[in-house]
């Protein structure tokens, strides 16, 4: 079966009012783009309420579809078959061609579904419905209609053409990337922060990386787990531009004069506060981070709250309430999880105290801190100047 166009449908930009052709540009740019790795003539036409792919002649089709997949903001892809003569002998025709074609094993119930998006067209949505039921039945004897659960769901719009459709395959939904500003994930090798960033971007919001290594006390393998976790998530986020940032020496400064059991928390505030810098940089407008309540002792009410202090920021955690299993699911869907679990050390871990503190004080947090002035400045500028750009495309 061929199909010479796609119809998508996408959900929550249909209720944008006046930026609502902001989404659709953005939507029709994003699919656009991912379509041009998998063939050449793609065209995308924004069409009342849906946005219309014509493919070539040629093209991979199981390709296209994981493309379109891959872009927030496609609720539905419906393949579908084109019909540029939508008069009432030829469509009924050519929709018959298509059952046949598509259905070699007639024995099914379906139902007809008609859209009516040019108000000119001589019959009305019921009669459409009804009069193709007919000329189906008619055409073909093994075939039954049930209008409660029909086996196939036949769909028939009509615009300036006729498109015709039986496949509903599901996108990933949310909005196109681009539409919602721009972010600044804590990337680390785990499993949760690559999810974090995805779960943003569906809102479309693009997001950069920043990422925190200790060399020599973290390997180059970990920092590149974590380029491939960023490149496994900008399949659907698009272009990233990852930061990596040289941590060693602010780090040994706090364990040289922190207390043990306060160096998660005060390291995380000095993550947030480098992590602000590029987001300033980049225009960004929040950070995010793959933080749960009560995952780890730095993830208590009081850990949050003591890493949220140094922010200026908003700093957004689509992951506060969501259970581990429930994070496990979404990178398994996402591709992210096999990689997430590669056994390299992240700087968090290396040098943990035996018992961190579980209900930090900020006030104590910040006298601790403070044992740290006239050092840390330096080191923080150095390795803010001597930060790696990585740009994943
Ligand atoms: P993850 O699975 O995302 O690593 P985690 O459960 O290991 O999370 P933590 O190590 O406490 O939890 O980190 C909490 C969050 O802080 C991470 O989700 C991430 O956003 C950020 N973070 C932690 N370590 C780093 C790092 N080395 N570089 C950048 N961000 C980091
Ligand atoms: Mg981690």
């Amino acid at each position: 079966m061929k199909y010479g166009s796609f119809l998508i449908k996408y959900a929550e930009i249909g209720i944008k009012g006046q930026n609502r052709y902001v989404f659709e540009d953005a939507l029709c740019d994003r699919i656009k783009r991912k379509l041009l790795k998998v063939a050449d003539g793609f065209k995308c036409i924004r069409e009342q309420g849906r946005i219309l792919v014509e493919c070539p002649d040629c093209y991979d089709y199981d390709e296209a579809i994981a493309a379109i997949r891959t872009v927030f903001g496609v609720w539905a892809i419906c393949p579908a078959i084109v019909i540029e003569d939508a008069s009432w002998d030829n469509l009924t025709r050519c929709v018959g061609d298509f059952i046949e074609e598509r259905f070699p094993d007639r024995h099914f119930t379906f139902k007809v579904f008609a859209r009516r998006a040019d108000k000119r067209y001589p019959m009305e949505t019921p009669e459409i419905c009804s009069e193709m039921g007919s000329y189906l039945l008619e055409r073909f004897p093994d075939l039954k209609v049930n209008v409660h659960e029909p086996d196939i769901k036949l769909q028939v719009e009509i615009r300036t053409q006729a498109y015709v459709f039986c496949d509903t395959i599901p996108g990933p939904g949310g909005m196109p990337v681009g539409a919602n500003g721009r972010a600044m994930l804590l990337l680390s090798g785990g499993i949760d922060s690559p999810v974090a960033g995805y779960m943003i971007a569906k809102r479309g919001v693009y997001i950069d990386a920043v990422y925190f290594h200790a060399p020599p006390y973290t390997s180059e393998r970990a920092k590149q787990k974590v380029v491939d976790l960023a490149r496994l998530i900008s399949v659907y986020t698009g272009p990233i531009r990852l930061h990596v940032v040289n941590f060693t020496d602010v780090q040994l400064a706090i364990i040289d004069k922190c207390p043990r059991e306060e160096l998660t928390i005060i390291m995380r505030r000095y993550m947030m506060r480098i992590a602000e810098h590029f987001a300033g940089e980049r225009r960004s407008l929040g950070l995010v981070t793959g933080e749960s309540i009560g995952q780890v002792a730095s993830q208590t009410m009081q850990g949050l709250a003591a890493t949220n202090a140094v922010c200026t920021m908003p700093v957004y955690r689509p992951l506060i309430a969501f259970d581990k299993q429930d994070i496990v699911d979404i990178a398994l869907k996402i591709n992210t999880y096999e990689t997430s679990i590669e056994p390299y050390e992240d700087c968090c871990t290396i040098f943990v105290a035996k018992h961190p503190k579980t209900k930090p004080r900020i006030d104590i947090i910040e006298r601790s801190e403070k044992k740290l002035e006239g050092v840390i400045e330096e080191l923080v500028k150095t390795a803010i100047d001597t930060v790696e750009i990585i740009d994943i495309e």
